[in-house]
């Protein structure tokens, strides 16, 4: 089981302007091609809908209980590399993870 944050690279709309989203998933590979598909939840559904793109940004080990931790903290932004812009030398990384890499990623 893993926990992960997905980064959208524009607001979904003008009153929704949450640019993240943390879900948890045993099937992280299986997950992101969901979300890719517009499935899995009602954010991923209107990304697709407007042609707005999404990256992997962040993951931790953990379940349930970790995501809703750290829903808790309601610090999508905070818990973000892209948003904090302190891994700008590393952004390429997040666009071409591969899921070997994905297991340590950590910050
Ligand atoms: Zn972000």
């Amino acid at each position: 089981m893993c926990v992960y944050l997905l980064h959208f690279s524009e607001p979904i709309s003008p009153d929704h302007t949450a640019q993240h989203y943390l879900g948890s998933t045993e099937d992280l590979t299986r997950r992101l091609a969901e979300h890719r598909a517009g499935a899995g939840s009602r954010l991923c559904e209107v990304a697709k809908e407007r042609g707005i793109d999404f990256v992997l940004v962040r993951t931790w080990q953990g379940d349930r209980g970790k995501e809703r931790q750290l829903k808790r903290r309601k610090s999508g932004p905070k818990l973000c590399p892209l948003c904090n812009g302190n891994h700008s030398g590393q952004l390429s990384l997040f666009f071409d993870f591969s899921l070997a890499d994905v297991e340590g990623l950590e910050f």
